[in-house]
């Protein structure tokens, strides 16, 4: 367990009913955190805020699009006005689709980009101020295994592209700010345990799971445990980092 008290956590994409983000969103409440349960998914909201409130910690629920920069400034604004800080922002929405280069259309590659990649810019943008003002921040975004062995579990090489692009758009950010006592990492989850997995026809399953060493998908907490580390004041030396959670299935 870390100490969160007194931090407020904003987690994107914290509304799936099985999903990484609610699971995050429940992991750093049960150590303290006030959490931001934002989403476009406006009943999963409600249930992840009563979640949170369930474990014990504060929760504010926010109808959030992460690729309007409006939606996003205007999320900013009322966490402000609630809490008066921002601690932690864990960019966590994404979307995938299992699509060819052959038949991908422009339009597929623009909308899978549009929330993996330049939505978590918006966001991420957003906290840079309170952040510096703080002298304190952390930022933990969702890549993907898919990132850097191309795939291989479900999705496109749109999706591989986008999760790829966040660990390098990560890593520079963690230069620009590491003085100002902001931290940014990313994790790299293999195959988790969610709705995508059950949905896998049984002969596809068999086949990803022949290729993890550990013999099983992860677990949404074993991503959500890594996350609240690096979000804690334990991680203060920890920047630019991405940390694989993949049960083996890629070792650098
Ligand atoms: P999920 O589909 O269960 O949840 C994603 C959430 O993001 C949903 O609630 C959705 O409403 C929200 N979202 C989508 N577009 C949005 C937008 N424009 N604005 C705001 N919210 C939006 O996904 P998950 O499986 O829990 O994955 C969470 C993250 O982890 C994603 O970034 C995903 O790419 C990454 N990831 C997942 C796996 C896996 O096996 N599930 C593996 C590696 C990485």
């Amino acid at each position: 367990m870390f100490k969160l008290n007194n931090k407020v956590a904003i987690v994107t994409g914290s509304g799936s009913p099985k999903g990484i983000g609610r699971n995050i969103a429940l992991t750093l409440a049960k150590q303290g955190a006030s959490i931001v349960v934002a989403d476009l998914n406006v009943e999963g909201i409600e249930d992840t805020v009563r979640a949170v409130e369930e474990a014990g910690s504060k929760a504010l629920g926010i109808e959030l699009n992460v690729t309007s920069k409006e939606s996003v400034d205007a999320m900013i604004e009322q966490v402000l006005a609630e809490f008066g800080r921002i601690d932690i922002l864990v960019n966590n929405a994404g979307i995938s689709q299992k699509v060819t280069v052959e038949d991908m259309t422009l339009e597929d590659i623009t909308k899978v980009f549009n929330v993996n990649m330049f939505g978590l810019f918006l966001c991420t943008q957003a906290v840079l101020k309170p952040m510096k003002e703080q002298q304190f921040g952390r930022i933990v975004s969702l890549s993907s295994v898919s990132a850097k062995r191309g795939g291989g579990v479900f999705g496109g090489a749109h999706y591989s592209a986008s999760k790829a692009a966040v660990l390098g758009f990560s890593k520079n950010l963690a230069r620009e700010i590491a003085t100002d006592g902001i931290t940014v990492n990313c994790v790299a989850p293999g195959l988790v345990n969610t709705e995508i997995w059950k949905s896998l026809p049984k002969d596809d399953a068999r086949k990803v799971i022949d290729g993890i060493p550990v013999g099983r998908p992860g677990e949404t907490d074993e991503i959500a445990s890594t996350i609240a580390f690096l979000v804690s004041d334990e991680a203060s030396y920890i920047t630019g980092e991405e940390i694989d959670i993949n049960g083996g299935s890629h070792m650098d």
